[in-house]
């Protein structure tokens, strides 16, 4: 097996958590690598063809994540159209209550994550599956990846699991939280003599038919009732398939449909780009030091890496744990960033989103490197205090208290 160089600070996954633990890491002083299994950069944000940058705001005009996650927000309207609100442009902490959020191509989101990338000086490795770790002393040393020039070793002194499903966790055994979900599939398509980006198509989540009528179920043999009863996980090889391909035949379902009821005809209503990823909201959590859980928003943690809002509605902020970046069950030098991080139930849907992702990522590469800087300590051991300083530097505030934010009386 080939064997390459030696890095700081070995990243797997090239999601949206990745990529801003990677650029993090690189600048902050690390040799970095990060490897990617597709030839995009973003994960579910571009393979996936989401296009909303959820909000970096309170829903109450004030801006709450800062850092990286905000710089990637507006780095995704860089090559690409879209904007953000007014109020958000060139002034923090507006009145109006528009979130800052934006929609963005996705095409365009990966060459202004490229130029990033490059510019933080970070190696990156495309078309690469990281396929195991290896591991000493309970500390990983390596990751093998496979690609075009076969099974490759690459060594590293500090690894963040990016991945989405905690690829590194499972292929360690280490404990998790898995839960299932619900069918999901979204198209860019042709309609009514334009590329249609935001159409999607949602099953079974309680508002399940964005484009399925209960006649148009009934052609794939289904309801509403049995639609919502379908479960699916993200762990398991054979149901990633499974999933990909039910999602495809509602589409193809769809589209016979209109044809048939001359509701459109394959020139005027076609779909144009499928995701390249399946759409699993959460694939797992990892047992973290610090789980976050229902409730917490509010709550003011010790160890605070930001703050992050709840895109679903307005006057809900939450204070993000570092120990929620790390389990005490695995290697000692590895941080998990993104949507595995230790989060369930509500707090995951809170942190499961592209800003929250960013908010993870940015602090699992600061520590990596940071852990790095002090002879290479295990991430667990690192003062809170130092991470804090660094952020601190970075103009990130870690409490509510630091902004002019309005608690909830309930909340108080
Ligand atoms: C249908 C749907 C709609 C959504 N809508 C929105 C929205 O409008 N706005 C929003 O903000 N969020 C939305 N989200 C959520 C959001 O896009 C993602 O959850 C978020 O981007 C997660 O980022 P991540 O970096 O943690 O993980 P991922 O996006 O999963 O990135 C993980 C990366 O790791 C790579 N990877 C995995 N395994 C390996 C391996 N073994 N080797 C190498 N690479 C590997 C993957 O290819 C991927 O690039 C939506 C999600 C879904 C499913």
């Amino acid at each position: 097996m080939n064997s390459k160089c030696e890095y700081d600070v070995a990243v797997a996954g090239g999601g949206i958590a990745g990529v801003a633990a990677a650029i993090q890491a690189a600048r902050s002083g690390a040799r970095t690598v990060l490897i990617e299994k597709t030839v995009l950069w973003g994960g579910l944000a571009t393979s996936g063809l989401i296009n909303v940058y959820l909000p970096l705001c309170d829903g109450n005009g004030k801006q709450v994540s800062f850092g990286i996650t905000e710089e990637l927000l507006r780095a995704s309207l860089k090559y690409g159209p879209g904007d953000i609100p007014e109020n958000w442009q060139n002034e923090k902490n507006g009145q109006e209550r528009k979130r800052f959020i934006s929609v963005f191509q996705p095409a365009a989101f990966v060459l202004s994550m490229d130029e990033m990338l490059q510019e933080a000086g970070v190696d990156v490795w495309l078309d690469s599956v990281v396929c195991a770790a290896v591991t000493e002393n309970n500390r990983i040393t390596a990751l093998e990846i496979e690609n075009e020039s076969g099974r490759i070793r690459l060594s590293a002194k500090q690894f963040i699991d990016a991945s989405g499903s905690a690829v590194l966790a499972r292929r360690l055994n280490m404990p998790l939280e898995t839960t299932a979900n619900y069918l999901s599939t979204w198209v860019l398509q042709f309609k009514d003599g334009s590329f249609d980006m935001n159409y999607g198509a949602v099953y079974g989540d309680g508002n399940p038919t964005q484009i399925f009528s209960d006649e148009l179920l009934e052609t794939v043999g289904l309801s509403q009732k049995k639609l919502s009863e379908l479960e699916f996980h993200g762990i398991s090889g054979r149901q990633v398939t499974q999933y990909i391909m039910e999602s495809r035949r509602y589409m193809r379902a769809y589209y016979q449909y209109h044809y048939e009821k001359g509701l459109g005809d394959r020139k005027s209503l076609y779909p144009v780009k499928l995701p390249i990823m399946a759409q699993y909201r959460k694939i797992c959590a990892i047992h973290a030091k610090t789980v976050m859980r229902d409730g917490e928003d509010w709550m003011r943690v010790p160890d605070s890496i930001g703050l992050v809002a709840d895109w679903r509605r307005a006057g809900s902020v939450w204070e993000v744990p570092y120990s929620s970046l790390y389990s005490e069950e695995g290697p000692e030098n590895l941080l998990f960033a993104g949507r595995c991080m230790g989060a369930v139930g509500d707090a995951w849907e809170v942190m499961r989103v592209i800003p929250s992702a960013a908010v993870t990522g940015q602090a699992a590469g600061l520590a990596a490197a940071l852990a790095v800087q002090q002879n290479n300590i295990s991430p667990r051991a690192l003062e809170y205090g130092d991470l804090k300083d660094e952020l601190y530097k970075m103009n990130i505030p870690l409490h509510f208290s630091e902004l002019p934010l309005t608690v909830p009386e309930n909340k108080k």
